[in-house]
């Protein structure tokens, strides 16, 4: 089984790097799609697991025979067979926003992948502080890591989150993820620091997408900066990507079955949670997006 780790803007080439389970572990080979898979219109996506003929690991090329059902597939970025977003947000510089991290954390639950929280830079606030945000970040349903790469707390927590899983990497620009992948794969050799035009993607100039081995097991990818990720899912299931909501739902029903949850009568979900009035929030925004359509 082979990874392809080769953007997808060259289709009919692609690089192929192969898990850490293939007796190969870093092989990387140039194959073209075969003709098979062109007519049915069959694409290879980044994290693809696919069956490659007559592999020639000597001369670095292969031909991609077959390509297996995919377990997950993201759209943006582009990649199949993920497992889990790990969700990267500084406690400071730049300064932890309660409701940027919660449009993160809804845009990131409405994949259905898994969710590994990380708070970055956890040297440049006091302690209690970041113990803070932990305990009120536990109260939203996460229990998130605390990290810093300046003196190196809690890194040795991340590679057992990361372990044998494919993970995208996901949070604003500055918070310290390229700082966080290069220490994970120091051949990964990203740019620190480089942001960011007015839309906060300046970092990538391409388009370019690419999953990293992982020396413990498992592959990471990369992706370019967003500030403001747009919430487009159907109202309905907006309260669902709210743990704290979502848990209230699993053990009572609202009056009306498409209550959404504002001043419907008997309703379940609301209450004193504190992250009620950004489900308001973000409810009104997708709404008015519905609306729209
Ligand atoms: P990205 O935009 O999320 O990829 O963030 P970068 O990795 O480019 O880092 C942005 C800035 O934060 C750089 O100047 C890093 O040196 C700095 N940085 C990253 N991690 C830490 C940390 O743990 N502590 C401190 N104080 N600065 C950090
Ligand atoms: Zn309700």
């Amino acid at each position: 089984q082979l990874d392809q780790t080769q953007p997808p803007d060259r289709p009919s080439s692609t690089f192929l790097t192969a898990t850490s389970q293939s007796p190969i572990p870093t092989t990387h080979l140039l194959c073209t799609r075969r003709t098979r898979l062109k007519k049915i219109g069959q694409q290879v996506m980044v994290g693809d697991r696919v069956e490659i003929e007559d592999p020639d690991w000597a001369g670095g090329r292969g031909a991609i025979a077959q390509v297996f059902p995919r377990k997950t597939q993201l759209d943006r970025p582009p990649i199949a067979n993920v497992d889990q977003i790990l969700l990267v947000f500084a406690l400071a510089e730049p300064m932890l926003d309660p409701c940027q991290l919660s449009r993160f954390l809804v845009k990131a639950e409405s994949t259905g992948l898994a969710i590994c929280l990380c708070l970055s830079k956890r040297d440049l606030v006091p302690l209690e502080d970041a113990q803070q945000w932990c305990d009120r970040l536990r109260t939203w349903g996460y229990e998130p890591l605390l990290i810093s790469l300046l003196d190196e707390t809690g890194l040795e927590t991340v590679p057992a989150r990361l372990n044998q899983q494919t993970t995208v990497v996901s949070g604003p620009s500055g918070v310290g993820k390229s700082s966080l992948i290069n220490r994970l794969i120091p051949k990964a050799d990203l740019r620190v620091g480089a942001v960011s035009g007015k839309l906060g993607r300046g970092r990538h100039t391409t388009r370019h997408v690419e999953l990293f081995q992982l020396p413990t097991g498992g592959l990471l990818a990369d992706t370019p900066g967003f500030n403001q990720p747009d919430l487009d899912c159907a109202p309905a299931e907006l309260a669902y990507y709210f743990p704290e909501a979502r848990q209230r739902l699993a053990t009572a029903r609202c009056q009306f079955g498409d209550c959404l949850h504002r001043d419907e009568p008997n309703c379940a979900v609301r209450g004193d949670w504190e992250r009620y009035d950004y489900y308001l929030m973000f409810l009104d925004e997708v709404l008015v997006r519905q609306e729209a359509i």
